[in-house]
């Protein structure tokens, strides 16, 4: 569902200056797959999920998205491919501050034009299934962190993307908080067969996902696979 091939990022700093940040990555996911990205910070994790999200271009390379020729896409038609099949779910959570959670979560159903009634019955519906049924018109200040991301991960499945993209989102978290939220994952992972690329600085999450992608100053140097077995809680 991710095909990359020789993916350069560059960014101008003012010439004569240009940094390389991505310099040559090839990377397939296929569908239904669960991959973690690490790497020291700077890296490039976030860059790379940022063309990954079709939030921003490779400079250079060869990038299909779900059988989608990312090069052929126009800028003005990006925000419609991401909207659709894409979910986002960001270390500091990203939610808009003074709307409640459940307009949270109905934000990109509205933006893919769905009705009034469907986006309220569907939000409500996945307000439930992260355990944040009792918290629907809570404003984003009134949730704790872990609560929080909850809604965010709610957001993320609104248009039942085919892909979710997690850039350390349990950095904001205790152990035990970022413990609830990796089991989410797991059960969208499992249950809806959602694939999902996680980036964690935390080895020990990483080995619960099925391949680990380790990145080095641009490029990736090792991929593994992970799947360990988690104690039984
Ligand atoms: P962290 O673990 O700290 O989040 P990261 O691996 O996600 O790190 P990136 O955010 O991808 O790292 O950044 C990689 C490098 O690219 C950094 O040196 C950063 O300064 C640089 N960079 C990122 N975005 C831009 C930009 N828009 N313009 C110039 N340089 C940038
Ligand atoms: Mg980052």
């Amino acid at each position: 569902i991710i095909d990359m091939k020789g993916i350069y990022k560059r960014f101008y700093i003012g010439q004569p200056n240009e940094l390389e940040i991505l310099r040559g990555i090839d990377l397939r996911v296929k569908k239904g797959e669960f991959l973690s990205i690490v790497g020291a910070s700077g890296s490039g994790k976030s860059t790379l999920m940022n063309i990954i999200g079709a939030l921003d271009r490779a400079t250079e390379g060869d990038y299909v998205l779900d059988g989608v020729q990312m090069r052929d896409v126009p800028d003005s038609q990006l925000s419609s491919i991401r909207n659709r099949k894409i979910g986002f779910v960001f270390q500091t959570f990203n939610l808009i501050p003074r709307t409640s959670a459940l307009s949270n979560v109905e934000l990109p159903m509205l933006y893919a034009g769905m009705s009034g009634g469907e986006r309220a019955r569907r939000a409500k519906e996945l307000l439930e299934l992260v355990e944040m049924g009792d918290r629907m018109k809570h404003m984003p200040s009134e949730l704790s962190g872990g609560q929080k991301q909850r809604v965010a991960i709610a957001r993320a499945m609104a248009n039942d993307p085919a892909i979710i993209l997690a850039d350390e989102p349990t950095g904001a978290l205790d152990s035990a908080t970022g413990r609830l939220v990796m089991d989410l994952f797991h059960r969208l992972h499992r249950e809806q067969g959602k694939t999902i690329v996680l980036i964690t600085h935390n080895p020990e999450l990483a080995a619960e996902t099925e391949h680990i992608v380790t990145i080095s100053d641009g490029r990736i140097v090792s991929r593994q696979q992970g799947g360990e077995v988690r104690a039984a809680v």
